[in-house]
């Protein structure tokens, strides 16, 4: 991976974590039990139970990624070979790489 890949991903990655880090705490604070006496109907009551299964996936979704991105930023500084692939060595594209910053493979070799 060239210098202006690397500077490329850094800057993505950054950018991704610094808006994951700002997510995470507003589906935390989604997630806290709504006490029972509060007057809320009935229908809403369950309109919450439905939102914070969306939050909790979305929750563990986004800390898996910012994991993943966190990860992906130390390899690029400290493995000579980020960006390529394990198995065959070619270039995995940007495109998979910003998506899937965990992937060791390119395409092709991940099939
Ligand atoms: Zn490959």
């Amino acid at each position: 991976m060239n210098d202006s890949q690397k500077q490329d991903f850094r800057g993505y990655a950054n950018r991704e974590i610094e808006s994951l880090k700002a997510e995470i705490p507003r589906l935390q604070a989604l997630l806290k039990p709504v006490s029972p006496d509060n007057a809320i109907g009935r229908l809403s009551r369950m309109d919450n139970i439905v939102n914070q299964s969306v939050a909790e996936a979305q929750l563990s979704k986004s800390r898996i990624r910012l994991i993943r991105l966190e990860k992906a930023l130390k390899r690029l500084e400290s493995d000579e070979d980020f960006g390529l692939c394990v198995d065959c060595g070619d270039p995995i594209p940007m495109a998979r790489l910003k998506a899937m910053p965990e992937t060791l493979f390119c395409v092709d070799c991940a099939e």
